[in-house]
């Protein structure tokens, strides 16, 4: 089932532009390195930001480069970031992915992705251990290689499903739906922009889990409402 706002555009670009009226421009500040941002994202797996955020600043205070990281033990590590969901999944898993790019690669860097298609990077991505299309995808999109790839959180799939952009299944499902919406002309930019307009600004502020706030939705007119029935939809009410 599509959402149909436009006929002769991608339905991404109405989601887009009512998105963007109501929550602003959303352009990346920075970009962290490849390397920097697969640790960063093999630690985030179901963390809040602020969490797996002070975690990987120790892992940058302990270790001065991260080919030390690749050597640690899996307890140095841990300790390091036990606060991370699945920490200890976490800590055996990252200096072995590390190991394998320096084994495939010769040094530890992703720099060579540039050069190859998005399939072709996410495929050599995947392959490493704790690599899954969230974390592949934001190695892509939001590092330095800064490739047109868009990265499908928790609540990039929900507002998707729910908004009707892409049927049910789980989130790789709905990345490869959305992905195939993504209009031509888009950049890694515009594709890291309506991941933030997605997660931070309809699904973390009005679409959210239990409690969509459908009456206060910019795209309350358009939206299907797919699987909201059982949610406790709270409307707007104006302030008096
Ligand atoms: S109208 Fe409701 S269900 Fe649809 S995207 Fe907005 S908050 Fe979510």
């Amino acid at each position: 089932m599509q959402l149909s706002l436009n006929l002769a555009r991608s339905p991404l670009e109405g989601v887009r532009d009512a998105l963007l009226e109501a929550f602003g421009p959303q352009r990346p500040k920075a970009r962290m390195d490849p390397v920097s941002q697969l640790v960063k994202s093999s630690i985030s797996h179901r963390t809040l930001d602020a969490t797996s955020w002070a975690a990987f600043l120790r892992l940058q205070s302990e270790f001065q480069t991260w080919e030390d990281l690749a050597r640690a033990e899996p307890e140095t590590v841990l300790a390091l970031i036990a606060d991370v969901t699945h920490a200890e999944d976490k800590a055996r898993r990252l200096p072995l992915a590390l190991r394998m790019v320096e084994a495939r690669v010769g040094w530890l860097s992703l720099s060579h992705l540039r050069n190859q298609t998005v399939e072709q990077a996410r495929h050599e991505l995947r392959a490493l251990p704790g690599v899954g299309q969230k974390v592949a995808a934001s190695v892509l999109n939001f590092s330095t290689l800064a490739m047109r790839d868009l990265v499908v959180d928790s609540h990039v799939h929900r507002t998707a499903q729910r908004l009707g952009l892409v049927g049910s299944g789980d989130p790789t499902h709905s990345y490869h739906g959305l992905m195939a919406l993504v209009p031509d002309s888009w950049t890694a930019d515009d594709l890291f922009e309506l991941h933030c307009l997605m997660k931070h600004g309809l699904g973390q502020m009005l679409c959210q889990h239990d409690a969509p706030r459908c009456g206060a939705c910019p795209l309350k007119a358009q939206c299907r409402r797919v699987g909201v029935e059982g949610a406790r939809v709270l409307e707007w009410r104006p302030r008096t």
